[in-house]
């Protein structure tokens, strides 16, 4: 009775193989699971052993019990380990936290265990003939019936938490485990051909390039981990505690590879990813891209942190230098307890991408951040269900021609109301729908319903000429903006001078030449234009040259500054401000409307001097459609 080692051979060969790859691929081995490792490592001995045992079994007169003995328990022990250390393995892959869980799974390797320790008594696993003749005792298939226990545990694990573990993953795991299944049963049938081991450490190899293979979470230019490492050592850390996630942040990294080149900030950030290596000891460190890196703390004391912030600030104080260019950067340090501070890995990205601007080091605020986030994603979901529910509104605010002294067109002023939230400002829920592309939707609902408004209600017949219709930025970008409106138009079988497209300065002065193209379409269609906020900033009066404006609407800061609606003082210099600049305005051909008048001082001042229009809570807050007919039939008469 000959026992074949030949597949052991093999196996300890591949097993070799993942170690080394383990080792020394760049990164992998700070990041591959420690379990894995172990893993590999049992069965690394298990195959010496296995080798060793059936050797000396095969050739009793070379060696003596004690010998023999050793391999053999060894290999027992640490063969079924292997199936056992598997389900562990599969646990922390699902993140699993049940220690419960974790203890049951322990009882059938026990089961080997005591059979081990009572086997030189009882002879029950194993026992040798007077030639010392390796023979199986009446328990062994206990052994493969352990074994089958796990396998089939984790065959049901990987099918239930298939989408947990993603489809790959769960994949390879099966693989892995059908794999040394089916050899397990040959051998049980041909027990001299060793072939189980080998079969297994192909499992293993395939989880290595399916699993913690992390090719894919280096990053290539500092060779740590990169954010996709994060992501799936976050989903593990959110459910442990006491994990701290450091963020480490040079504001503005486009700024300085446009001064020093991309080559030489590339070895900077190479240098500063070493330094943080060597500074987080044994948490794990990775570069999320541009300038900005993590590392992640598992069970570090509160002082640590702490010195881990002054030690940055400090490291960052003195340049980083590459041959000739010596650079000072400053840093952004945050420190994020998890999961006090956010249970949500979304937030979290969201904080380590954001570039908060900056030209000194400081330390940031993260709930501070995380509170406004929070509120930003959750506008983001009240504008997605007012879009979906067309649930957006659309208040008027009269607009009063000093001329006929009556109110001669309103203001389309966007409202969302939300039943548990209440109503949230457009100055808040505008730039969020400007950044997540919304506007565009709200834009249409707006105009839609202005033109609706216009079309079936009775304020033609009370002098409205036009309504007033806010144009965003990201709408004048959009080439198809006519059609949109044209189509709107024709449905309400309206005419384009029945709408004024208010326009901010800002917008007016983003990107030229489409906005160019996209008012002189709007003009062709028949629209007219106001200028909104004129003096906010960004006044470039060549652009309001080339843009066909009729209106220009000055922001009320102008106003309150000359006037102020509490107390009616204003500074001299102010008012002259605002006089010439209406007086101006008009010299070059311009209608004038002052946004915010709020009090009657103000609007005779206005009237005096002959600006055209006026809008503001002192004839009417925005209204909603019925209560703006209401009040067009008392003011209108
Ligand atoms: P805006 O176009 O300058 O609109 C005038 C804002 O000033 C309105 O604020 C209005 O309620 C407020 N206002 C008017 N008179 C007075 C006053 O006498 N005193 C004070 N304190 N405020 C006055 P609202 O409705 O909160 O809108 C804010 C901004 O949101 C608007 O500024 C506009 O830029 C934007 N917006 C509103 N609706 C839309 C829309 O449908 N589309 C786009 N793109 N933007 C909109
Ligand atoms: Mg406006
Ligand atoms: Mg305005």
């Amino acid at each position: 009775m000959m026992y074949h080692v030949e597949y052991d051979i093999a196996a300890i060969c591949v097993t070799l193989f993942i170690t080394y790859y383990l080792i020394f691929k760049k990164g992998l081995g700070k990041h591959a699971n420690r379990v894995y490792f172990i893993l590999v490592l049992i069965s690394f001995i298990a195959e010496i052993s296995d080798v060793f045992g059936s050797l000396a079994n095969n050739h009793p007169e070379y060696t003596n019990t004690f010998t023999q003995d050793f391999w053999n328990y060894l290999y027992l022990s640490t063969h079924n380990l292997m199936a056992f250390a598997f389900v562990v393995y599969l646990f922390y892959l699902l993140g699993y936290e049940k220690k419960k869980a974790l203890f049951l799974v322990t009882i059938p390797y026990s089961v080997d265990l005591v059979l081990l320790v009572l086997n030189p008594a009882f002879h029950l696993l194993f026992y040798y003939d007077e030639k010392r003749t390796y023979l199986h005792g009446p328990a062994f298939p206990v052994i493969y019936v352990v074994a089958a226990l796990y396998m089939i545990f984790a065959i049901y694990l990987s099918i239930r938490h298939w989408k947990k573990l993603g489809r790959n993953k769960a994949a390879a795991l099966i693989f892995f485990l059908i794999i040394s299944f089916i050899p397990t049963i040959i051998q049980m049938i041909f027990p001299l051909y060793l072939m189980s081991l080998f079969f297994e450490s192909l499992g293993l190899m395939g989880i290595l390039f399916s699993i913690e293979n992390k090719d894919d979470v280096i990053n290539p230019t500092t060779g740590i981990l990169n954010r996709y490492a994060l992501q799936d050592d976050l989903d593990v850390a959110m459910k442990e505690i006491n994990s701290t996630l450091l963020l480490i942040k040079i504001p503005n990294l486009h700024h300085y590879n446009k001064m020093i080149g991309f080559e030489n900030m590339n070895v900077i950030l190479e240098q500063i990813s070493k330094w943080l290596e060597e500074e987080s000891g044994d948490s794990r460190c990775y570069d999320c891209g541009r300038g900005h890196f993590a590392v992640l703390c598992e069970d570090v004391a509160k002082s640590k942190i702490e010195d881990f912030q002054k030690n940055t600030f400090e490291r960052f104080a003195r340049p980083w230098v590459k041959g000739k260019i010596s650079m000072i950067f400053p840093v952004q340090f945050g420190v994020i307890r998890l999961p006090e501070d956010t249970k949500n890995v979304e937030n979290l990205f969201a904080l380590i991408d954001t570039v908060f601007d900056g030209k000194d080091s400081c330390v940031l605020d993260v709930p501070k951040f995380i509170s406004e986030y929070e509120r930003r994603v959750l506008i983001e979901n009240l504008i997605e269900k007012a879009l979906r529910n067309k649930s957006f509104q659309v208040y008027y605010q009269p607009i009063y021609d000093v001329k006929s002294g009556k109110v001669h067109s309103a203001e389309a002023l966007c409202r969302l109301i939300d039943e548990e939230h209440g109503m949230i400002p457009p100055d808040e829920f505008i730039p969020i729908a400007e950044q997540n592309g919304a506007i565009l939707e709200i834009g249409k609902f707006v105009f839609e319903e202005v033109c609706r408004f216009y079309r079936e209600g009775e304020i033609k017949d009370q002098g409205i000429k036009y309504l007033e219709v806010n144009l965003s930025v990201i709408q004048c970008m959009s080439r198809s903006l006519r059609i949109t409106f044209d189509e709107i138009l024709k449905w309400y079988s309206m005419d384009a001078g029945c709408i004024n497209l208010e326009i901010t300065e800002s917008a007016a002065a983003d990107n030229r030449e489409v906005l160019f193209e996209t008012i002189e379409k709007l003009k062709n269609s028949g629209f007219t234009f106001s200028l909104d906020d004129y003096g906010t900033g960004y006044s470039n009066i060549s652009y309001m040259y080339e843009m066909p404006f009729s209106i220009i609407k000055i922001d009320r800061s102008i106003l309150w500054k000359a006037i102020h609606p509490s107390n009616g003082e204003g500074e001299k210099n102010a008012l002259i401000y605002m006089e010439n600049t209406i007086r101006m305005l008009q010299e070059m051909g311009y209608k004038v409307l002052m946004e915010g008048v709020e009090t009657g001082k103000q609007k005779e001042y206005l009237e005096s001097i002959g600006c055209d229009y006026l809008q503001g809570f002192y004839f009417s807050k925005p209204i909603p459609g019925d209560a703006f007919e209401e009040y067009l039939r008392k003011i209108n008469r």
